[in-house]
């Protein structure tokens, strides 16, 4: 199999946890993770004998690439809407790419125990609400001033939970 970013034909079975092989690039130290494999390492493994973490910058393969094993495309999932990486998936073959590093950002996240999840419809939609949340809240710090848009978050957050949420928000409309 070829190295869907170098190119190069050497991708080998290495370890990235005990009992959790991938197929990695030498040259790139990219890895295809088979899912079917994954998704028994996640039932059977203990959290207590992951490797430690390593810190090193991650590679990010931004464009498109294809699946090493059936040469369709692979779909980029983002992991979330406070990191800029993404995880390519072949869902003909059920086999993820993961660039160099990104299996230790799974893990920083959280994510190791999940990474399925993350190509789901729900996982996706709900980091683009989250983006667009973020946005908005930039958009409003900037007319309002970073000082009382504070103020007013905070205000916000515990009126939105309020029980006469209604009330309050007739009697801040009413013009004295
Ligand atoms: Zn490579
Ligand atoms: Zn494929």
């Amino acid at each position: 199999m070829h190295c869907p970013v170098c190119k190069e034909p050497d991708l080998e079975p290495r370890e990235l946890e005990r009992g959790l092989v991938g197929a990695v690039c030498q040259s790139c130290e990219g890895a295809l993770l088979s899912l079917i494999q994954y998704r028994y390492w996640v039932d059977h493994h203990d959290d207590k004998e992951l490797k430690p973490l390593e810190e090193g910058p991650i590679k990010e393969s931004e464009n498109a690439l294809l699946c090493p094993k059936c040469q369709k495309m692979m779909t980029k999932y983002r992991l979330g809407a406070g990191t800029r990486h993404r995880i390519d998936l072949c869902g003909h073959c059920d086999e993820a790419w993961l660039d160099k590093g990104e299996w230790q950002l799974l893990k920083q996240l959280d994510l190791h125990n999940q990474l399925p999840s993350v190509f789901t419809e729900a996982w996706q939609r709900n980091i683009r609400k989250q983006k667009e949340r973020q946005s908005l809240e930039k958009h409003y710090e900037q007319e309002i001033g970073e000082e009382d848009f504070l103020k007013v978050k905070t205000f916000k957050e515990w009126l939105d939970k309020h029980p006469k949420l209604g009330q309050i928000k007739h009697y801040i409309n009413i013009k004295f």
